[in-house]
C-alpha cells in the first residue's frame, strides 16, 4: 500500500494500484444504489479524485454517510479506470477513516462559491478553495522558474538585508524598525534620541535590495535577489501591498538594451513554464474568473511576440493624441498612472510595452543620465491587465554625475559613501530591474485583486493572521 497524492491517483498509470489517500472531503453524494461518492482533494492539484465508498464498509452507515465538506479522511483502496467522463480514474475504497470532522453548521467553506472579499476574512481557510489553491501552486512554480532561469544563466542568488538604515530610493515611505518605547522615548535636545535605539540610528524595513545588490553585481558580475519588500505608502489599490515579494537582478557590464532583453526573456520564461506545469490551474482561472476567457490568447500573444519598446516621450505623444480624457491629465514630465500604462499596453499596442528614457525629475538618483541631460536610462515594463510589472534602469556609473544627482534630490552623502565607493573603485556600466511577484501572478492568472494572490496580505489597516 503506497501513500500517494490525489494528483498521482488521477493519472491513468495509477490504475490497478492499491493506495492510501489522505485529504479533505469536498463533497459527498449518496447514491440510491447503496454506496456513496466522495470528492477528495489534498491540495496537490486542482482536480479532486472521486472515491466510491461501497455500502459494505463496516462504518458505512455510522461514518461514511455523515462525512461533511471539509472533514479530513484517510482512504485505502484500489485505483480503477473511471467510467465517468472527464476523469481518468476513480478509487474504490476498502476503508474510509474519519480523522477530523468539520461541523456543517459552522465550517465557513460550504460548497457554494464565496466572494473573494468574504474569503479574505477567513484567510487561514481560503487556501482550501479551488482559486486560492491554484494561486498557491502557481506562485510556487513561478518562484522555481525564477531561480532556474537565473541559475541557468550564471546569476548568483544574493540575500540582501531586510533591515536597512538607508532609504534606497528616497521615494517609497518606509516602516521604522525600533526597540524604543513609544510611550517614553529617550530624548536629546527635545527630540527622540535614536543613538539609544537598537542600531544606534534610525532603521527601516527595506523598500528594495538594489543598492546592496549592486555591491555584489560589481564583484560577482550577475546576481539577483528575491525577498520580501515593504512600503508604507497609503495606496489602497488592487495593485499595491504594504508587504510584497520582489525579484531584483543586477548585472555588471549590461546596458539598457541588455537589460530589456533580459527582462523580456525572463517574463517569457515564467509564462511558458506556467503554461507547461500549471496548465490545469490556468485553465481553471480562464474558465472560472470573470472576464478571463481570453487568458490563454493573452499569454500566447505575449510569448510569441516581441515587447514593444518606446520612449517615454513617444508614449506621452500617443497618450496626448489618443483623444481620451484621463482622470490624471498627461503632459511631458508627469508620472504615468495606471490608466495611462494600461491604455498603452491594452488598447494602443495590445502587447507588453517597455517604456524607457523617463524625465530625470521623475526617477531616483541612481539612474544613468542621458546625453540630452533631460532624461535618464529608466525602463518600465507595462503589461495588459496590470500596468507596470517591472521597473528598472541602467545605473549611473560616473561618480561626479551620481554625486550631483544626489545633491539635486537632497540626499545626504553620508549614508551613501559605501555606494559611491562602487564608482570610486573599478566602476563599470551596469543595469538591473525589479519584478513584483504578486503583479506577475495577477498577470498570469487574470485575478483582479493583489490581496488574493499572496497568502496573508498586508495593506493599510490590515495585518490579520
Ligand atoms: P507603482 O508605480 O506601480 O506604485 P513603483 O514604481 O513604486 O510601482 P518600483 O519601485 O519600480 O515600483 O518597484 C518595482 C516593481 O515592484 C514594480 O514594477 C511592481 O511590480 C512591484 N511593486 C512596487 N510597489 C508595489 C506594491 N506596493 N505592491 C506590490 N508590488 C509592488
Ligand atoms: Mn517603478
Amino acid at each position: 500500500m503506497d501513500k500517494i497524492s490525489v494528483s498521482d491517483a488521477r493519472r491513468a498509470e495509477a490504475v490497478g494500484r492499491h493506495v492510501r489517500l489522505q485529504g479533505w472531503v469536498r463533497t459527498r453524494r449518496d447514491s440510491k444504489g447503496g454506496f456513496s461518492f466522495i470528492e477528495l482533494n489534498d491540495g496537490s492539484c486542482q482536480g479532486n479524485v472521486q472515491v466510491v465508498a461501497p455500502g459494505e464498509l463496516a462504518n458505512y452507515e455510522s461514518v461514511v454517510k455523515h462525512l461533511h465538506t471539509g472533514a479530513s479522511v484517510r482512504i485505502d483502496g484500489e485505483v480503477k479506470a473511471s467510467p465517468a467522463k472527464g476523469q481518468a480514474t476513480e478509487v474504490l475504497a476498502a476503508s474510509v477513516e474519519l480523522i477530523g470532522d468539520a461541523d456543517v453548521n459552522t465550517y465557513p467553506l460550504q460548497k457554494k462559491g464565496h466572494s473573494f472579499e468574504f474569503l479574505r476574512g477567513i484567510a487561514h481557510l481560503r487556501p482550501r478553495t479551488n482559486t486560492l489553491g491554484a494561486v498557491a501552486r502557481v506562485r510556487h512554480q513561478v518562484s522555481i522558474s525564477i531561480h532556474q532561469f537565473f541559475h541557468e544563466r550564471g546569476f548568483y542568488y544574493v540575500h540582501t538585508p531586510v533591515i536597512t538604515a538607508s532609504d534606497c530610493e528616497g521615494a517609497g515611505a518606509m516602516f521604522r524598525v525600533s526597540t524604543i518605547d513609544p510611550e517614553a522615548p529617550p530624548k536629546a535636545e527635545g527630540k527622540v534620541d535614536y543613538k539609544q535605539d537598537f542600531f544606534g540610528k534610525p532603521a527601516y524595513l527595506t523598500v528594495s535590495g538594489q543598492l546592496q545588490g549592486e555591491a555584489f553585481a560589481c564583484a560577482l558580475g550577475k546576481i539577483y535577489t528575491f525577498g520580501p519588500t515593504f512600503r508604507a505608502e497609503n495606496s489602497n489599490t488592487p495593485r499595491h501591498l504594504a508587504e510584497f515579494w520582489m525579484i531584483e537582478p543586477e548585472m555588471a557590464f549590461y546596458d539598457l538594451t541588455d537589460n530589456m532583453d533580459l527582462a523580456e526573456a525572463f517574463l517569457k520564461r515564467i509564462i511558458s513554464d506556467a503554461m507547461t506545469y500549471c496548465l490545469e490551474d490556468l485553465k481553471f482561472f480562464a474558465e472560472k474568473l470573470e472576464n478571463n476567457k481570453g487568458l490563454f490568447e493573452k499569454l500566447e500573444n505575449v510569448l510569441n511576440n516581441g515587447f514593444k519598446r518606446v520612449s517615454y516621450t513617444e508614449g506621452v505623444d500617443i497618450l496626448l493624441k489618443s483623444g481620451k480624457t484621463w482622470e490624471y491629465p498627461v503632459a511631458w514630465g508627469v508620472d504615468l498612472q495606471s490608466e495611462h500604462e494600461r491604455y498603452l499596453a491594452e488598447q494602443h499596442f495590445k502587447c507588453p510595452v517597455i517604456l524607457y528614457d523617463y524625465p530625470r525629475t521623475l526617477k531616483p538618483f541612481y539612474m544613468k543620465v542621458n546625453d540630452d541631460g533631460k532624461t535618464v536610462r529608466a525602463m518600465d515594463v507595462l503589461v495588459p491587465g496590470v500596468g507596470e510589472i517591472i521597473g528598472g534602469s541602467q545605473r549611473e556609473e560616473r561618480l561626479d554625475v551620481l554625486e550631483s544627482r544626489m545633491r539635486e534630490q537632497g540626499l545626504p552623502p553620508e549614508g551613501y559613501e559605501w555606494y559611491l565607493d562602487l564608482r570610486r573603485y573599478g566602476t563599470v556600466p551596469h543595469s538591473g530591474f525589479g519584478l513584483g511577484l504578486e503583479r506577475t501572478i495577477l498577470f498570469l492568472s487574470g485575478m483582479a485583486n493583489i490581496r488574493d494572490v499572496i497568502p496573508f496580505p498586508r495593506t493599510p489597516g490590515n495585518a490579520e493572521y
